[in-house]
């Protein structure tokens, strides 16, 4: 390893401007913790664009210094390694949790003032381990790698990922794999378990200390209310409404959505068993410790309110002197999701169908789509797609009649925009996609990654994803929208 002189030097030139404002808040948010020491750090991959974006720049640095630095060997300078604290509702269950394998290096400040986290997912074991090892293995952190940038490129908010190192060393699940750290990039970790943590605790007083701090960096324009703590309530309601919407909208599913997974500032966070749905079923589920279906395609919005009723159980000391007045504000609000939810799902449905006026038939419309797909089994990205693509779609799944009866029906309801079809179709082809991480695809991306230290897949896929609205060239269309021919038996498994 380079001399430590020699590494600070380096590293001034980088452009890390850390404030780290979360390590000053009071000891019961988070412990001290250390990235473990790694025998062998070497940089799988680098996020070069979210590196500029950020105001980093590597390119003085020897890859060897790079991985030494994204595996937490030399910290950058300014940085305060911390394990958060926090709590959570996993399958139902409330558990006291915290980081027991992430560690957060700190709050960079981006050229745009923001700050944001800059954590290390597998670095090594902290308070919060319980059992756990603290560290992670090379394919579920490259799986997050893309499917986090492949969501960032769809335009749904989300943590994003600047790089993987893998360690050098043995991780130890079913089997022996290689060992990697993710360095991930947020808005914050602040999480609804954040809040549930405190108020497990009954420490009224950090309560109140953690929802200012998440106001004024998530929601600086209620700082100033006098009912503010409801309306941040109302505030993260609105953004998860609209991001487990958008999520549908793309056929996304999260896989384990617990309260420790919902982040206060509205980002999809930690990538684990989550998948993208082939044919169109809102029973679709792929986790494989998800039996019961509680976190499958058509659950989600549900489950997003009855995880922002945990988050308002955890807010009602601060949202009036009284429970029970607490308890009727919360409920009030909390039963507005529902319409909240399907206004965002509407709206974005519209747009997929190129739709811009609004009119009483257009979730009939949708519905009756849907329904077609859930029939014939039909692909939900590439229908969406097809329609945007001709006047009418190629292929003979869309020969059947009930489907002609819905195309003349969506094009009698086309007549009456303002705009000619072919212009409707423009804007339906920059938001209906053609490539999404399909998961045979991922699979085989980071087989290659994990058996053959091969990376040239991940790297093809990965420009494919980020690019979601290029169908490129024939083979690469034909090689990417093609779904698998049969995936009944995937399953995916928590990103351990
Ligand atoms: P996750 O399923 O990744 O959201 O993690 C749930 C909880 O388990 C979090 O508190 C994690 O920090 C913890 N955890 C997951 N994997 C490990 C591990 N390998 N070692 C220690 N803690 C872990
Ligand atoms: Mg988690």
């Amino acid at each position: 390893m380079a001399d430590l002189n020699a590494a600070g030097a380096e590293q001034n030139s980088i452009g890390w401007r850390f404030d780290n404002t979360y390590s000053r808040l009071p000891d019961a948010f988070f412990a001290a913790a250390k990235p473990a020491t790694v025998k062998a750090p070497r940089l799988v991959i680098l996020n070069h664009q979210l590196a500029q974006k950020l105001g980093l720049d590597f390119n003085g640095l020897s890859p060897d210094a790079i991985a030494s630095l994204f595996a937490g060997q030399d910290l950058p300078s300014g940085a305060k390694p911390i394990a958060q604290a926090y709590a959570g509702h996993q399958y139902g269950h409330f558990t006291m949790l915290g980081d027991g394998r992430a560690i957060l290096l700190g709050e960079h400040r981006l050229p745009s003032g923001q700050l944001v986290d800059i954590q290390l997912k597998g670095a090594g074991q902290t308070q919060f381990s319980r059992r756990g090892d603290g560290r992670a293995a090379l394919g579920p952190m490259l799986r997050e790698y893309i499917i986090s940038e492949a969501m960032f490129a769809l335009g749904i908010p989300t943590t994003r990922s600047l790089a993987v190192v893998a360690t050098g060393e043995p991780v130890y699940r079913q089997t022996a794999q290689k060992g990697a750290i993710l360095t991930r990039v947020a808005a914050s970790h602040i999480r609804f378990g954040t809040f549930e943590y405190l108020i497990a605790r009954r420490d009224e007083a950090n309560l109140r200390v953690l929802a200012d701090y998440a106001i004024g960096r998530h929601y600086p324009e209620l700082v100033n209310l006098p009912n503010r703590y409801l309306e941040f309530f109302r505030a993260v309601m609105e953004r998860q409404a609209k991001l487990v919407a958008q999520w549908q909208l793309v056929g996304f599913i999260h896989g384990v959505m617990n309260t420790d997974n919902m982040a206060i500032s509205g980002e999809t966070i930690d990538y684990g068993p989550c998948a993208f749905m082939n044919a169109y079923h809102p029973d679709t589920v792929y986790s494989s410790i998800d039996s019961g279906g509680r976190y499958g395609y058509g659950n989600q919005p549900a489950i997003t309110q009855w995880n922002l009723a945990r988050f308002a159980e955890s807010l009602l000391p601060l949202l009036a002197p009284q429970q029970d007045q607490a308890v009727a504000l919360a409920a009030e609000a909390l039963n507005e999701f529902p319409a909240l939810h399907k206004q965002h799902w509407l709206a974005g449905m519209r747009a997929k169908l190129g739709l811009e006026r609004i009119e009483a038939g257009d979730q009939e419309l949708a519905e009756s789509l849907l329904a077609w797909m859930q029939e014939n089994e039909a692909d939900f990205t590439n229908t969406f797609r097809d329609l945007s693509e001709a006047e009418y779609p190629t292929g003979d799944q869309y020969q059947d009649a009930s489907f002609r009866a819905w195309h003349t029906q969506w094009q009698l309801r086309l007549s009456r925009e303002e705009r000619p079809n072919s212009s409707a179709r423009t804007a339906m082809r920059a938001l209906n996609p053609a490539v999404i991480p399909r998961n045979h695809r991922v699979e085989e991306a980071l087989a290659a990654a994990e058996d053959h230290d091969d990376l040239s897949v991940f790297q093809r896929l990965l420009d494919a994803v980020t690019k979601p609205y290029e169908l490129g060239s024939e083979a690469a269309a034909a090689a990417y929208r093609q779904p698998p021919s049969d995936e009944s038996t995937y399953r995916t498994f928590c990103g351990t």
